[in-house]
């Protein structure tokens, strides 16, 4: 049954605004945090092999960065005691110190080197006035005042000193992330193991590409939106196919799935209709957390487990399917993973079109993000919100999220958007 069918049974309707029996989406995130127990097993990759995985344990530096006083600019290094406050100084440039080829050697008052950004600081100097700022004449320079001590110098382990955390574990790694490790001179790191996600979809009328497509059939589009947002995850995929809506069948793909995956998610069959079998057998065979969600759309979504196996039962509807994901799944397989940030991002923005929107649940409503001619990010609707119609998720580039109490949105009001981060 889809969220637009009527029901005939009146405690287990997908239909109501007011449903007594559908979790908040609030409470569900809470549920499903409870639920979760993050892996407890790593393994060690070259950092290059790092990249969007989770940092399993603090990385700590095993030098000082910087490992020596040096240079932030070219210019010359001095005693910053030599500069007369009121007149010009004239100071004698007495060698040069290069990024890896240091100066040897000590300066004395009425000196300077010439000294590139990246060279150590010869210790006797404190202050690097840049070169636009000297005339240099032969052998000398000139400068006027006004240049402050310790100025353009990065002084040794001011970003990092021995022992300190350089990055905490939970970190999901992202390319700075990488190279601040390469800068510790470390190879390789540990990370929490790849989480293997098993998914198939439910529904007698799906076809495969390639397949002719007979009346009233049509092809299976979640399987390939599942898999790439799985894969936008970087998790290991275990596609399972196309499961016909019968119980027998249903059930041996979950046993399959529960004794070879982390996390189980399957599309349809998780409502009231007469052919879905997803949440009895769940019943059966493992436990249900909740299964529905006062939201708008997806709200009958299956969560609970088998054995160690997490469970989703996504609904069929395309966008359904992908909201729910999002908006439960993601936070999830973040918090398996050990993930320190788990949560989507919300900001708030101006909304400039008029939203239909009935109190009862929380929408989760395609929307635009765009700049308007004073350069302000601004959101409005794609229009056409059928939880069939997949085209609103690619020209979205957000979710409107409207609250479970609000009714009606003018244009000009501010709402809460999540735009969308990497998976879409
Ligand atoms: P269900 O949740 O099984 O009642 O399905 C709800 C609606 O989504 C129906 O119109 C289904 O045909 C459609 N649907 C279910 N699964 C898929 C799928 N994998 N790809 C595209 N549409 C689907
Ligand atoms: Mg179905």
């Amino acid at each position: 049954m889809t969220e637009q069918t009527p029901s005939t049974n009146k405690t287990d309707s997908c239909e109501d605004e007011y449903d007594p029996n559908s979790l908040s989406v609030d409470q569900a995130l809470i549920r499903i945090k409870e639920q979760v127990i993050p892996l407890s097993s790593f393994e060690q990759v070259a950092i290059r092999d790092g990249l969007g995985r989770t940092l399993a344990k603090d990385v700590l530096s095993t030098i000082n960065v910087p490992a020596f006083t040096n240079s932030a600019m070219d210019g010359y290094a001095l005693q910053h005691k030599d500069i007369q406050s009121e007149n010009s100084t004239s100071l004698n440039v007495i060698g040069t110190a290069y990024a890896g080829k240091p100066y040897i050697g000590s300066i004395s008052s009425g000196q300077c080197i010439r000294i590139m950004t990246g060279a150590a600081m010869p210790d006797d100097a404190d202050t690097v006035v840049i070169q636009e700022h000297v005339t240099r004449e032969a052998d000398n320079i000139v400068l006027e005042a006004k240049h402050k001590k310790g100025q353009n110098i990065r002084l040794f382990g001011e970003d990092l000193k021995v022992g300190e955390v350089a990055l905490d574990k939970g970190e999901k790694l992202k390319a700075a992330d990488i190279g601040l490790i390469a800068s510790l001179g470390i190879a390789e790191i540990s990370v929490c193991r790849k989480i293997r996600v098993a998914f198939f979809s439910t529904g007698d009328e799906l076809r495969s590409i390639g397949e002719t497509l007979g009346e009233g059939q049509i092809y299976d589009s979640n399987r390939y939106t599942v898999f790439s947002m799985l894969k936008s995850f970087g998790v290991e995929i275990l596609d399972m196919g196309i499961v016909k809506d019968n119980p027998e069948s249903i059930r041996l793909a979950f046993k399959t799935a529960a004794n070879n995956a982390d996390v189980l998610i399957t599309t349809g069959g998780v409502s009231v209709g007469d052919a879905d079998y997803v949440k009895q057998t769940l019943e059966s065979l493992g436990e249900v957390n909740f299964w529905k969600i006062a939201m708008k759309p997806g709200r009958p979504l299956a969560v609970g487990s088998l054995g160690d196996c997490m469970f989703f039962g996504l609904p069929g509807n395309p966008v359904s399917a992908m909201v729910t994901f999002y908006q439960f799944v993601q936070p999830a397989l973040r918090q398996i993973q050990g993930q320190k940030q788990i949560n989507n991002t919300t900001i708030q923005l101006k909304c400039i079109s008029t939203l239909k929107k009935r109190p009862g649940r929380v929408d989760f409503q395609r929307g635009i993000i765009f700049t308007d001619e004073n350069g302000q990010y601004q959101v409005k609707t794609t229009g056409n919100q059928g939880s069939h119609v997949l085209s609103s998720m690619c020209q979205a580039n957000c979710f409107i999220v409207l609250s479970q109490d609000s009714g009606n949105i003018e244009a000009g009001s501010l709402v809460q958007v999540q735009p969308f981060e990497g998976l879409m």
